[in-house]
């Protein structure tokens, strides 16, 4: 079926997805073009989006590619005009991209405390301050907008050794509830994202053996979720009346129980 079809629930939309060159970020992009959205994709590897992009339009959808750091403010406000300038901006941003490093705090990997508070909490204020305006000024026009924050279930749970991680991650489910109250009255909708273990490039980046070991027996004995499982709650959270809002949507492999 072709996306340009009106009944598709986010035709007319424009979707930006950073961290979609992988992972949950790379399926929710597929998802929401299928659903009519037009997606950008953001990402630091160009050659991994440009095959997503090349799948979307294959596909039927419509997506464009951005290769940009989140971490780097200016490239994000830079990806940000590009996006007013071909699309007349987003209203939908899905805030995916980050990094898990977990180790004993007492190893002090401070590279690693620093990589996911760079990435997972000043990555995504990057992309909050380069596309609020956007949503905030869609919203006023045409009654809704989305701001989907990607937490995790890590924000809520105490995970040994991911002390760092989950203090990013709690970051951002708090920092959304926040936002939720403050732009809901300007028709933004606000969501923390905070899905259980999904298997993706996540876990390849951990080096600490600890972890790896917690990881490989968790994978074991669990069916984690897949990308495309976190994609279809993304668009199911964007496909809804304009005054529905899931302020925080867990989602859990069935048998992981923390
Ligand atoms: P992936 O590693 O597959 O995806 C991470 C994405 O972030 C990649 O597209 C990567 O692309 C991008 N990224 C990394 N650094 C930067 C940067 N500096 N600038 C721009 N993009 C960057 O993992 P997931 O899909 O699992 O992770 C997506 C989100 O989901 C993360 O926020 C993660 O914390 C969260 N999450 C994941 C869970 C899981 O179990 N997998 C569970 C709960 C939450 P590139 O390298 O090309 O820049």
């Amino acid at each position: 079926m072709s996306t340009s079809t009106t009944s598709l629930p986010l035709s007319g939309r424009v979707a930006v997805v950073t961290g979609a060159s992988s992972g949950i970020g790379a399926a929710s992009a597929e998802h929401l073009a299928s659903l009519g959205a037009r997606v950008v994709v953001l990402a630091r590897r160009a050659d991994r989006l440009a095959d997503l992009v090349a799948r979307i339009g294959k596909d039927g959808g419509t997506a464009t590619a951005v290769a940009a750091d989140v971490t780097d403010a200016a490239a994000v406000r830079a990806a940000a005009e590009r996006v007013a300038a071909e699309f007349g901006g987003a209203d939908l941003l899905l805030n995916n991209a980050g990094v898990m490093l977990p180790a004993p705090i007492e190893e002090l990997a401070a590279d690693q405390w620093k990589h996911q508070i760079d990435l997972n909490v000043t990555g995504l204020m990057n992309a909050i301050g380069a596309f609020v305006p956007q949503l905030v000024a869609a919203a006023a026009e045409r009654g809704v907008a989305d701001l989907v924050n990607t937490s995790s279930i890590a924000a809520q749970n105490i995970f040994p050794n991911f002390a760092v991680y989950s203090g990013t991650k709690a970051y951002v489910t708090h920092l959304s509830r926040h936002l939720r109250a403050e732009l809901g009255a300007k028709n933004v909708r606000v969501s923390a994202l905070e899905p259980g273990i999904v298997g993706t490039e996540l876990q390849n980046h951990v080096t600490d053996q600890g972890a790896l070991d917690w990881l490989e027996g968790s994978r074991e004995s669990i069916e984690w979720l897949t990308a495309q499982d976190v994609a279809r709650t993304v668009g199911f959270i964007a496909s809804q009346p304009p005054r529905v809002n899931f302020q925080q949507v867990t989602i859990m492999p069935t048998g992981q129980p923390a």
